[in-house]
């Protein structure tokens, strides 16, 4: 019997695939079966270890390199991925990164750039990607979220205004799409090590702060997210319309 977390045969777009959240989920979909399109800024030609990784496991991965801050990103990227001729059946928009400035000191550039990233790319992604899946009547569409989804943190208000954003993306496109086929939800990371995090995790003092804050009593890895992403890209969410997942630890609940 076929596993309803089964990915064979599926061809998922995995934006910030070259390292962070988006290699380990990019990983955990290919073990579930997905062959992989890895997209980011500076992704090396065959996709670096990320691509490495992909392919031990069997399955096919394909590196595109792609700025989605400039105005031309998304719509180069679309038109790579129609020349590829692999319908996509996922897309996980997870590329992303935050700018630290004091709400008093937060400069249009800043915030310019986090917003483009953050939440227009994803949006102009999930519209050109999605149209196609409506098209088939089927697809999976996962944004990236974030605590900051819910909180205001501190010093990135850009970064809080995108991800806050990115939630109602995901209510208004679930709303106009779960009858047609196509599931938008989205993941919430707690506090994962990362290169965006390193300030946090770097930082002994700061780290064990955090991790007293946690109920799970550790940071998060990025492996720590391929379940969720698995399960949102799967058969198993067919039910599942404009969900907003965290993967947090607990800290939430705290
Ligand atoms: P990393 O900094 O480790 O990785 C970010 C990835 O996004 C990189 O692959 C990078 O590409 C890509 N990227 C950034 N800007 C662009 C751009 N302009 N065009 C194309 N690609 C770009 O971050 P994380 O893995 O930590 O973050 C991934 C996502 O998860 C983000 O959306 C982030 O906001 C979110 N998140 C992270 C949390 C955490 O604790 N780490 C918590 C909550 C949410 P390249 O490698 O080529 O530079």
């Amino acid at each position: 019997m076929t596993s309803p977390f089964d990915l064979h045969g599926r061809v998922a777009v995995v934006s910030g695939a070259n390292r962070g959240i988006g290699a380990g989920i990019a990983v955990a979909l290919a073990e579930a079966g997905a062959d992989i399109i890895g997209v980011s800024r500076s992704i090396a030609g065959d996709g670096g270890p990320v691509g490495d990784a992909v392919r031990a496991l069997g399955r096919e991965f394909r590196a595109l390199r792609c700025d989605l801050g400039q105005p031309v990103g998304v719509a180069d990227l679309v038109a790579d991925l129609d020349a590829d001729g692999r319908p996509v059946d996922i897309l996980i928009n997870n590329a992303g990164l935050a700018q630290r400035a004091p709400a008093e000191e937060h400069t249009d550039a800043k915030w310019d750039e986090v917003v483009a990233v953050d939440l227009s790319a994803p949006f102009q992604l999930a519209r050109e990607l999605g149209s196609r899946m409506l098209t088939r009547g089927h697809g999976k569409i996962v944004f990236i979220a974030s605590m900051n989804s819910y909180q205001g943190g501190r010093n990135v208000v850009s970064y809080t205004a995108a991800k806050s954003g990115v939630v109602g993306v995901v209510h208004a496109l679930a709303n106009e799409w779960a009858e047609r086929g196509v599931n938008v939800n989205a993941i919430a990371p707690g506090y994962i090590e990362t290169d965006l995090t390193s300030g946090s995790h770097g930082d002994s003092e700061r780290r064990l702060g955090f991790e007293a804050r946690i109920p799970a009593g550790r940071w998060g890895r990025p492996d720590d997210l391929g379940g969720a992403a698995v399960f949102l890209s799967s058969p198993a969410s067919d039910y599942v319309h404009g969900a907003v997942l965290p993967v947090d630890g607990g800290w939430l609940v705290r």
